[in-house]
């Protein structure tokens, strides 16, 4: 059985019908853009594993075995070896373009992070522009700075959005979670792979998706209740940033340790590291509040949904209705101007007193 053909990459067609068709004839190098956790890695190594094999991929043969077993000598994969790619990074990647295929009749050199490469990015630059005729590049980022325009202009991009939550889902059910786990859990994953695997491991993620669901029947009018239930919902996100934050602590100690222990005095890349990890958890934040929305608004949904069913008079109570329409209304602004807010407890504080506001007009 294959284990990393194109079937492998969901939700993603017009990325892998461009891979497809560029099979038979490669252009030298392909930038995969778009976020972490959008298939974006499982479809570069589906893609290297058909330039590698005689028939584009049949994965049956030696070549397609050894691709997924990711030891094809011809498959090079090129990863930071401290805090950014480093101009030593992209100059071994270069070095080894120039090689000659071992096995098969051309070599696929795979860079990873290549947003890290903002100052190194140049190290690279005149191999993409005469590449050996043999060697196919596949560089993967998450977004194109500025730094790396002339690189990207040297490339065909394959760009990745995030997944359709349905995507997600399949992917959480083919790896054994229940389907009404994986629903919930891909409703509150933003389309992010990564991020719905890092939720299943996650034991208090069932905890917040409660808290956040408790919010309507908690209001009551009072300023001081939604000021505290505010500021609950934002020490959940605090608690469920910690693990992430804790991954990133971590690895900053061991690459200082490294880096100290081969005699520098300080890591160096460092703060592009840090500058990398505060974007990363900057997301995760505000994935996990617009996950939190996105279960309230669906809470008010559901009462609404209730109050369209007669009650046992006989009516349905035209102020739960209007009462439900203007909360969700509320909150889809409120998360619309998130992004501009920098203090999430102000906003969601506004937000909440105006929810309790309407849950006392009804
Ligand atoms: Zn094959």
């Amino acid at each position: 059985m294959s284990t990393s053909g194109f079937d492998q990459v969901l939700g993603q067609d017009e990325a892998v019908a461009l891979l497809k068709a560029s099979v038979a004839n490669p252009v030298h190098a392909y930038l995969f853009t778009g976020p972490r956790g959008s298939g974006r890695r499982l479809a570069a190594l589906a893609f290297a594993r058909a330039l590698l094999c005689p028939q584009g991929g049949c994965g049956t043969c030696r070549h397609c075995q050894l691709s997924d077993t990711s030891s094809h000598p011809d498959l090079v994969v090129v990863r930071r070896t401290g805090a950014t790619l480093s101009v030593e990074d992209l100059r071994r990647a270069a070095t080894l373009a120039q090689r000659r295929p071992l096995e098969a009749a051309r070599q696929v050199v795979l860079i990873e992070d290549l947003h890290l490469a903002t100052r190194s990015a140049p190290a690279l630059l005149k191999t993409l522009e005469e590449p050996p005729p043999t060697t196919v590049f596949l560089l993967l980022t998450d977004d194109v700075p500025p730094e790396l325009v002339t690189i990207a202009s040297r490339c065909v991009e394959v760009p990745f959005s995030p997944l359709r939550p349905s995507v997600v889902a399949s992917y959480l059910e083919a790896d054994g979670i229940d389907p009404e786990r994986a629903r919930t859990i891909a409703r509150s994953s933003g389309g992010n792979l990564d991020r719905a695997q890092l939720l299943v491991a996650d034991p208090s993620f069932g905890a917040r998706l409660e808290l956040w669901r408790s919010v309507p029947r908690r209001l009551d009018g009072y300023g001081a209740t939604a000021a505290a239930l505010a500021r609950e919902l934002i020490a959940a996100t605090d608690a469920a940033v910690a693990p992430m934050k804790a991954a990133h602590e971590a690895e900053l100690a061991r690459l200082t340790e490294e880096a100290e222990a081969m005699g520098e005095r300080s890591l160096p890349g460092k703060k592009d590291l840090t500058d990398a990890h505060a974007r990363a958890e900057r997301r995760f934040r505000a994935d996990e509040l617009r996950a939190g929305l996105g279960v309230l608004q669906r809470t008010y949904a559901n009462v609404l949904a209730e109050s369209l069913e007669p009650g046992p008079g006989g009516l349905v109570r035209v102020e739960d209705l209007r009462h439900c329409d203007q909360a969700i209304t509320a909150i889809t602004t409120a998360a619309r101007k998130m992004r501009h807010n920098p203090s999430e407890l102000l906003w969601l504080e506004a937000l909440l007193l105006e929810l309790s506001a309407l849950s006392l007009a009804a």
